[in-house]
């Protein structure tokens, strides 16, 4: 019989989860777009799309090859309009999907 999950202590969502390690509110996004100036051919997702997931706690997100482009993380940092620190987000989802053992296989 398989087991139920654990109600009693679901996992706090990845905006939360952000926040409290990083500082960082996602919810300051505007949606602006500015971001996806900075997209390369290796992310699959603009790094609006990222907040987007996020804001949907979409475990989805921390499999995405943009959270895992060392080229994404790069330029991260300064590029959102709104001051988001996207290098400590990205990083911070990184953090989160090695706690949940989701590391896609090309980055373990
Ligand atoms: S630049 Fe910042 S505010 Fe604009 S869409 Fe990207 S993450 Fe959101």
């Amino acid at each position: 019989m398989e087991s139920l999950p654990d109600l009693t202590h679901p996992l706090p969502s990845l905006r939360t989860i952000i926040l409290g390690t990083t500082g960082q509110d996602v919810r300051r996004c505007e949606h602006c777009a500015f971001c996806a100036e900075t997209a390369g051919p290796d992310q699959d997702l603009s790094l609006e799309s990222v907040v987007q997931l996020v804001l949907l706690n979409d475990e989805d997100v921390l499999t995405c090859r943009t959270v895992w482009s060392d080229r994404a993380l790069a330029s991260a940092r300064h590029a959102c309009a709104r001051g988001l620190n996207m290098e400590e987000v990205l990083l911070a989802l990184r953090g989160e999907a090695r706690r949940r053992g989701l590391i896609p296989s090309a980055n373990l």
